[in-house]
């Protein structure tokens, strides 16, 4: 009835409400989906805030689940769009979603789905969109990076993940935690620890500590590049071996024995000590040393 007088279903983020969905429905949650489902207003309050909505805005939701999360975006945006890999779901987010016409569901993996095709058919009407989701573990890096890399026109992407892989993309040079994911993350974002969460706001409780970060996309790359996959190729590099100086991870992966002395210069005139370690770079250090390290590999060196 609710759902026909355009009115909104009941909230469904209780350990109760969720519960009962998923027996009425049949279903058992799968592991291998990541399917940790959010039971906590308090969090879901704290994703919404973050993600600085309005009725002017689009939002897109990777993995809606039984639609916790997606009532809260269609309440707060112009516009949601949820991407679900899972069918089963379908027919409960029709249920949960009945009353939310602002809400879309599309059937289809992230990592497929044609994220451009889906934004001219979807966002059309909406100023900005920013992506917001408690998201599959398994996937969240090669999700982040699709997003990142497909250059969407896109505001904040607000994400619930492992909070180690959380600290990793947020990580400033220096520590163990910094590595080609924060270079890159960085790169196009401006990134920010919302908050830390507990294990207990999940149905069922997932046995790694979890975030909510929300990563601002910059209007243009932190640093400007020439060629941007060589500028990740000399980051990867560098990471290879991390006990390994910037000297020795470079050397092994573009010099030969007999080209390496060339490599110390490079590195000197890029004002890098060649004993530093990949980890103590700044990226505006990577972007200068790979202008050098490209330009010197061009001249035959
Ligand atoms: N948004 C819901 C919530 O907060 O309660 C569910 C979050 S749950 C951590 C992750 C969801 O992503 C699950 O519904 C799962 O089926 C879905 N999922 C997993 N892999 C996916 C993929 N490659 N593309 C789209 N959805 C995916």
């Amino acid at each position: 009835e609710a759902q026909r007088s355009g009115q909104h279903s009941e909230d469904i983020a209780s350990p109760k409400r969720t519960k009962d969905l998923l027996q009425k429905h049949g279903l058992t949650l799968k592991k291998s989906l990541g399917q940790n489902f959010l039971i906590d207003h308090n969090i879901l309050g704290k994703i919404i805030g973050a993600a600085e909505l309005d009725s002017t805005k689009g939002a897109l939701e990777i993995g809606p689940g039984i639609g916790a999360l997606t009532q809260q975006l269609a309440k707060a945006a112009g516009h949601v769009v949820a991407v679900e890999i899972d069918q089963r779901l379908l027919p409960l987010l029709e249920e949960t979603l009945g009353g939310y016409p602002h809400a879309t569901v599309i059937h289809g993996d992230v990592l497929k789905v044609d994220l451009k095709q889906l934004f001219a058919e979807h966002f059309q009407g909406v100023s900005r969109v920013s992506v917001v989701a408690n998201l599959p573990y398994y996937v969240t890096t090669p999700i982040i990076m699709k997003l990142l890399e497909e250059k969407l026109p896109l505001e904040n992407i607000v994400v619930m993940i492992q909070k180690e892989v959380a600290e990793r993309m947020a990580a400033k040079p220096g520590g163990k935690d910094y590595g080609s994911l924060s270079i890159a993350v960085q790169y196009y974002c401006e990134p920010e620890i919302v908050t830390i969460v507990p294990h207990t706001v999940f149905v069922p409780q997932p046995n790694v500590d979890s975030a909510v970060i929300r990563l601002k996309v910059r209007e243009k790359p932190r640093v400007e590049v020439e060629d941007e996959a060589f500028f990740f190729e000399v980051v990867q590099a560098s990471f290879t071996q991390r006990r390994k100086t910037i000297y020795n991870n470079l050397a092994a992966r573009f010099f030969t024995k007999e080209t390496k002395e060339q490599l110390e210069p490079i590195l000197r005139e890029a004002g890098i000590e060649p004993s530093r370690r990949g980890e103590t770079l700044s990226i505006e250090e990577y972007a200068v040393l790979s202008r050098r390290l490209s330009q010197a590999l061009k001249l035959g060196v």
